[in-house]
């Protein structure tokens, strides 16, 4: 048996970004930019007006001046006119600064008339200007490859007017379910059936990550259906599949994925849930088979397959948030393997409180609505006391706000 640490080193070892590609500014939100990206002008462009006001040259205004206004510079107008002394120009915000002004008077800061405006308060040399370059400079580099696009970046991307883009490629992920068992969803499962919901949770988690499932459908427990599917499911860039890796005479995935010439990375990371998982590669093509209990399926998928499916999109931060915490209530455990501990964080005075979301059987999946982060409890130990420290995986990235 493998631990767990070495077993998503393994993983994070074996996986690399699957490629690039160039997509409308918008289809990049929430992915990570590919090439770094440095500003093709400045930024703004021209100095212009940070106010309703007026356009004038500091050297000739003291309280009380009376300036003839001599032009109008709506926004989107750039005059070519001077500025001279004694004179001022109406200005909008954003508009080009006039040749010979170098300082705006807000509309607050004076009595205007349709031809005269009087100043009222002391005029500094370079008030209210925004000057060209001032937020970003030609060439800068201001987002590095592997920045994570938001909001600010699509922002400034488009205000340079990058309408396509270069980030990393969305993977397409199979999904096999296993197990004669199965009815898809829609149908009514007859006694001894049961509902293929592994594979809407595992595409439902693969969405969230930003990756792209595909459902094959249910290979039954017989060779030629696991043949097939599994066959197809290596066409994708990721496969997981779900149920049939333990080690039952009807569990088959193991054996046929090496038939395929997938190669086994490891099998049985010493975690509790998720005891059979297996990571597998060929070529570059990461095979996860997950066990079939919905709850071990899901914890298994965060904690092994998400962070890969991330790094292979280029996201530098692959892992959950993890933090320490403390334990609410004590629990016992058998020695051997990491146990998973199913709980509901809330942050006291600064410090993370786990108390168990619920019934830890893997039978029961009500808990895992209860749940917002796993305690990792590690495999060598057996007795966990009320307070005792614990590592954290957050499942809800708001958490941290609360504080
Ligand atoms: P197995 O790993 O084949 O021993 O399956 C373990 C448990 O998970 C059994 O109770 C299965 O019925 C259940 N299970 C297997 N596949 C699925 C699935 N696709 N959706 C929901 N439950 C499943
Ligand atoms: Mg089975």
């Amino acid at each position: 048996m493998m631990n767990y640490e070495k077993a998503r080193r393994t993983i994070l070892e074996k996986v690399a970004p699957a490629g690039i590609e160039r997509v409308l500014l918008l289809e990049a939100a929430g992915r990570v930019l590919a090439e770094d990206y440095s500003a093709p002008s400045d930024m703004p462009r021209w100095d212009n007006s940070a106010m309703d006001g007026f356009a004038v040259r500091s050297a000739g205004c003291a309280p009380g001046t009376v300036l003839k206004v001599t032009d109008y510079i709506p926004a989107g107008v750039s005059s070519g006119d001077a500025v001279v002394e004694g004179c001022a120009a109406r200005i909008m915000t954003g508009a080009p600064i006039p040749p010979g002004a170098d300082a705006v008077v807000p509309i607050e800061e004076t009595e205007a008339g349709e031809q005269s405006v009087k100043l009222l308060l002391q005029v500094k040399k370079g008030d209210h200007i925004r000057f060209q370059g001032e937020d970003v400079g030609r060439g800068d580099l201001i987002m590095p490859k592997g920045t994570l696009i938001g909001p600010p970046q699509v922002s400034l991307l488009a205000s340079f007017s990058a309408a396509v883009v270069p980030v990393y490629r969305r993977v397409r992920v199979a999904i096999l379910s296993t197990g004669d068992e199965l009815v898809e969803i829609g149908t009514e499962p007859k006694e001894s059936q049961i509902v293929n919901s592994n594979a809407l949770a595992l595409a439902c988690a693969i969405k969230l990550c930003g990756a792209e499932p595909v459902i094959l459908g249910i290979a039954r427990d017989n060779r030629e259906s696991h043949l097939a599917l599994l066959t197809e499911g290596l066409k994708a860039d990721v496969l997981v599949t779900s149920a049939g890796v333990s080690a039952g005479d009807r569990d088959l995935v193991r054996e046929i994925l090496a038939e395929l010439g997938v190669m086994e990375q490891f099998w049985k990371p010493g975690v509790k849930p998720g005891g059979p998982t297996a990571f597998a590669l060929r070529g570059n093509t990461p095979v996860f088979s997950l066990p079939g209990n919905p709850v071990s399926t899901m914890i298994t998928f965060d904690e092994f397959v998400r962070p890969a499916l991330l790094r292979m999109m280029g996201h530098e931060k692959a892992l959950r948030r993890t933090v320490r915490g403390y334990l609410k209530e004590g629990t016992r455990k058998k020695a051997g393997k990491l146990n998973f501990l199913r709980v509901q964080v809330t942050i006291e005075d600064g410090r993370y409180l786990a108390s168990t979301a619920g019934d830890q059987n893997t039978g029961i999946l009500k808990t895992m609505l209860r749940c917002n982060a796993l305690a990792l409890l590690p495999a060598d130990r057996t007795e966990f006391a009320a307070g005792e420290e614990v590592e954290l995986h957050l499942l809800d990235p708001t958490l941290e706000m609360e504080d």
